[in-house]
């Protein structure tokens, strides 16, 4: 057992004790439940307090039996017991009571806690919906209209807003258990009847009439494609409009469904591989990050603005560099606009705003570059201007600072020797827009000290973003396998389908948007100038023609009012363009293509088993450790669905690796034998009967 009951009065106390979080194990099952049967039968216990020793109430589920299915009593029979139980019962909560931690407090008649508890039901962030009595005693105890954006959202609650929406009955400011055992014993002095959240009612006639069909259709656009969500209202729903026990047996058939879904699955991978990716192997022990207390970052354009304010986010200070004043102005003004934008939805206060641009100081010289500790360059994509600034930041930068690069593609190495400390120069690549986007892609050149590494993660965490640590290749983990997404996609439109064909597939198959929309988004002349300094051999000039000759008209995308799709000026919805369709057939002609009829299947086979058999060769050379990781960036740094687990895991559990193979060497034949050669690995695999797992 992980607990132990007392009594303290009249009242007893079951206080759970399984470190370090309280996981609500089989021994902290047993424990409940003997402390109830203790507390029932000695008459001289007034009342139950339930508290938990340690950091925290019991923080949610025993992730060890997400492995092993757990073990009787299950949950849902020891919710029920604090239910059934005759006298009043208190849950104390400290820390986090999410998941089942709440659940287990829903089945208690009160509860106080500390200011800075948190509560809440994060089930739908894994797939699954609350399955202990969460879906029908939350409404129950709130109503409809506050429960369901709770448990939809899965985001944690603060104490004094918890009980501002009616969760807690008290706040305590003092010693917790103390103060509940006081608050048990008044409710039991005080001879009222103690409300059980079972017992409330809920009057479905006071809600309009359609807000479950509604309710339906906010999610199908919200949460798009997502099966628990829709679980979600329906078990809502049914604790709106069924008898407790009815309710109860419609949340455990949802429940299930919901973990019978391959969903689950895959949003169980992403909480595992979220967990892993912070593990570098070959890392010496011991070794501490570098403190980091100032920032500077060169170049105030589309990247340097956003990356200084992750810092200024968190309280560091910045010094942002431009070449020119205006570059200064325009950069602070687009910074400042994205921070009104914020105020204006109520996420800053105006004081926040100010306090913000303040930790921002703008500057032309790089002599107010010498106290930072760690200095970011966002500045051109091309060698020839990194090399003048890396140049420049070894004559300036103190001893020990950390010189990172943006860089897209650029070599690390090539960047690093550029000045003599090498040892202190990696990658920290961000995604557009920087402020937003979780991931951080952290590049170790070949001679990055392995401490630096380790401050890149550690800075990573300070400003909430997700690292992932890549190895120095062209694109790296992320742009490397975005090669053949795009190839792919280029090549479709030529071989016969619409662009907004591509597009509305891979839209369908849960990304944020197709991917030519996505270079009309970015600007077709990025991609078009970048070639210009590439090797012709280093990409499929078929699968770039189209682009290109859109470039070379003037259509470079949103910002030109056209690119593959026309778009009015002021807006952003694509629409079919007359002069690209010309564009495509010209380019058809100049090949000898005759257009085919091209299936959505062989949109999504070719766009994204591309990605993954590139992704399979950063994994050889190892420029990913994991398979895990690369399912991370994809995630965090180009909106790959997570409930389809990123696109390794997709390739594994959607599609199957030997299947995975044989469509690749299809595509081999029929398409190109060049881009589509099998990468080893997979091959190796397919072989062995063996997963990404095997690989460690
Ligand atoms: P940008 O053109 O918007 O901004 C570059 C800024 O750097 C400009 O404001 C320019 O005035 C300034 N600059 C140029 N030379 C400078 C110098 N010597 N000293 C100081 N400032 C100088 O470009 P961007 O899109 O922000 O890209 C910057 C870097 O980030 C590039 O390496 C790019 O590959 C990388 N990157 C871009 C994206 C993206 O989506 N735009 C995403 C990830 C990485």
């Amino acid at each position: 057992m992980s607990g132990r009951f007392e009594k303290r009065g009249h009242v007893g106390v079951i206080l759970v004790d399984n470190p370090p979080v309280n996981a609500i194990s089989l021994g902290v099952r047993l424990s409940i439940l003997d402390g109830l049967k203790q507390a029932a039968a000695d008459a001289d216990v007034k009342a139950v307090v339930i508290a938990c020793a340690g950091r925290t109430f019991m923080a949610g589920a025993d992730i060890a039996e997400f492995k092993t299915g757990p073990k009787e009593p299950f949950l849902p029979e020891v919710v029920a017991e604090l239910d059934r139980f005759g006298k009043p019962l208190v849950a104390a909560i400290h820390g986090t009571a999410f998941g089942g931690g709440l659940e287990i407090a829903l089945g208690c008649n009160y509860r106080v806690a500390t200011r800075d508890a948190k509560v809440g039901l994060p089930e739908v962030k894994l797939g699954i919906l609350p399955g202990a009595g969460g879906t029908q005693r939350l409404p129950r105890l709130i109503g409809v209209e506050k429960a369901l954006p709770v448990i939809l959202s899965g985001d944690p609650i603060l104490a004094p807003k918890a009980a501002e929406l009616g969760i807690i009955d008290r706040i305590v400011e003092g010693d917790l258990l103390e103060e509940a055992i006081a608050f048990a014993s008044e409710k039991a002095a005080s001879g009222a009847s103690h409300p059980r959240v079972s017992e409330k009612t809920i009057d479905r006639a006071a809600l309009p009439e359609t807000y479950f069909e509604d309710m339906r259709k906010q999610v199908a656009k919200e949460k798009r494609n997502l099966f628990a969500p829709q679980r979600i209202v329906d078990a809502v729903e049914a604790a709106a409009t069924l008898p407790f026990a009815d309710g109860m047996a419609r949340e455990r058939q949802l429940f299930l469904a919901c973990a019978a879904n391959p969903q689950a699955r895959a949003l169980q991978h992403v909480f595992f591989a979220e967990r892993q990716v912070a593990k570098i192997p070959n890392l010496p022990e011991g070794v501490t990050p570098r403190p980091v207390r100032s920032v500077a970052v060169i170049g105030a354009g589309t990247m340097g603005g956003g990356i200084a304010m992750n810092f200024a986010n968190v309280g560091i200070p910045v010094t942002l560099l431009e070449v020119s004043q205006e570059g200064l102005e325009r950069g602070l003004g687009v910074i400042r606009r994205n921070y009104e934008r914020s105020a204006a939805r109520g996420k800053l206060t105006a004081a926040q705003v100010e306090e913000r641009m303040g930790l921002l100081r703008p500057t032309l010289s790089y002599d107010d570059l010498k106290d930072a500790d760690l200095i970011i360059e966002a500045v051109f994509e091309t060698l020839e201007v990194k090399k003048q600034v890396f140049t420049q930041l070894d004559w300036v930068a103190k001893p020990g600072a950390i010189l990172a690069s943006n860089t897209s593609y650029l070599s690390i190495d090539t960047i690093a020797s550029y000045t003599p400390r090498p040892q202190d120069v990696l990658g920290m690549h961000f995604f557009s827009p920087a402020n937003v986007m979780k991931l951080l892609e952290i590049v170790r050149g070949e001679k990055t000290a392995p401490d630096v590494l380790a401050t890149a993660l550690a800075v990573a965490r300070t400003i909430r973003k997700v690292g992932v640590v890549a190895g120095n290749c062209h694109g790296f983990i992320g742009n490397r396998m975005l090669q053949g997404y795009g190839r792919e996609a280029g090549l479709l439109v030529l071989e016969g389908a619409s662009p907004q064909q591509v597009d509305k597939v891979l839209y369908d198959f849960g990304m944020p948007m197709g991917v030519l929309q996505m270079g009309d988004l970015a600007g077709l002349d990025i991609g078009y100038r970048s070639r210009k300094d590439q090797s012709p051999d280093a990409y499929e000039p078929k699968a770039v023609r189209i682009a290109d000759r859109l470039v070379e008209m003037g259509r470079c995308g949103q910002k030109t009012n056209g690119g593959y799709y026309d778009y009015e000026p002021g807006d952003r919805t694509p629409r079919p363009s007359a002069v690209t369709r010309q564009v495509i057939d010209e380019v058809r002609a100049e090949y000898g293509i005759t257009p085919r009829e091209i299936s959505d299947q062989e949109i999504i086979e070719r766009c994204f088993l591309a990605m993954v058999n590139i992704g399979c060769e950063v994994l050889r050379e190892g420029i990913a450790y994991r398979a895990s990781d690369i399912d991370i960036v994809y995630l965090y740094g180009y909106g790959f669905p997570a409930y389809r687990g990123g696109p390794m895991f997709w390739a594994e559990n959607e599609i199957g690796l030997a299947n995975a193979l044989e469509k690749i060497r299809g595509y081999a034949e029929t398409v190109s034998a060049r881009w589509w050669k099998p990468s080893p690995l997979l091959e190796q695999l397919v072989a062995d009967g063996k997963g990404f797992a095997s690989l460690g």
